[in-house]
């Protein structure tokens, strides 16, 4: 394994699978194959997981909500998603632990930096629920936060597209995709990664990226042994 110990970022929307809204067991159980095949190489692995299947804070406010009442809102969308995959891991034989940014204590242990390194130590998956238990701010920036906390070798951004291109691949079909890139030249050439407190987090605590396809089975394993098949953010 390239790495000893990752933060893999899933998005809320991953999980729908082909559906509209909500979760897709069959894409659950399948990122929870991929996970423990990866896991049982010996890779540590924490999991971050968003919530824009269910609820979106920002398009709550567009449609009139409080803004830090919409966050809330999608943070316990948040750990609603973690259950699922928690569930979906213990089902294919991990031992996992969640632990929430915002105290539930009937389902999830709270968030404490040191439990939680000393899960992975313990060969747990960790899986970081609600966020970063703050409204404004995304699950990838929690995903760049936890990846400092627990000293992560690379946030693994597992996404629908298959690394970073020069356009957006699915309007533009003479789009090329990077290998690798700096953090000045996503930057300058203006390019959409993460959200910028959550690049900038990972910047400056040299934190390298990784964007691939989570939805093609093999590819967790591939990116965990140094392939490149997706795109190195790092530099
Ligand atoms: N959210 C928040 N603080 C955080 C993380 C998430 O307020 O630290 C809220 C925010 O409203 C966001 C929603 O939770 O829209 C779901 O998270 P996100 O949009 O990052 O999910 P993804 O796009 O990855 O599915």
């Amino acid at each position: 394994m390239k790495y000893k110990r990752i933060l893999l970022k899933l998005s809320g929307e991953s999980l729908m699978g082909e559906m509209q809204y909500g979760i897709d067991n069959e894409r659950v159980k399948q990122y929870a194959e991929d996970i423990k095949a990866v896991h049982d190489k010996g890779l540590e692995i924490a999991i971050v997981i968003g919530g824009g299947n269910i609820f979106r804070g920002l398009s709550a406010e567009k449609s009139g909500m409080d803004r830090a009442q919409a966050d809330y809102m999608g943070m316990l969308a948040t750990v609603i998603n973690s259950m699922a995959l928690q569930d979906a891991l213990e089902k294919v034989g991990l031992k996992t632990r969640l632990l929430s940014a915002i105290k539930m204590e009937q389902i999830c242990e709270p968030f404490v930096r040191r439990r939680a390194i000393r899960h992975l130590e313990k060969g747990r998956v960790v899986i970081f629920g609600a966020g970063t238990g703050n409204p404004y701010f995304t699950t990838d920036s929690a995903a760049a936060l936890r990846a400092i906390e627990i000293s992560a070798d690379a946030v693994l951004k597992g996404t629908r597209v298959d690394g970073i291109y020069t356009a957006d691949p699915e309007k533009d079909p003479a789009a090329v995709k990077y290998s690798e890139i700096s953090f000045k030249e996503v930057y300058a050439k203006g390019l959409n990664v993460m959200d910028m407190t959550a690049f900038t987090l990972c910047e400056e605590n040299k934190v390298p990226i990784i964007v691939f396809d989570m939805n093609k089975n093999g590819n967790f394993m591939k990116i965990a042994n140094g392939e490149e098949i997706g795109t190195l953010v790092q530099g």
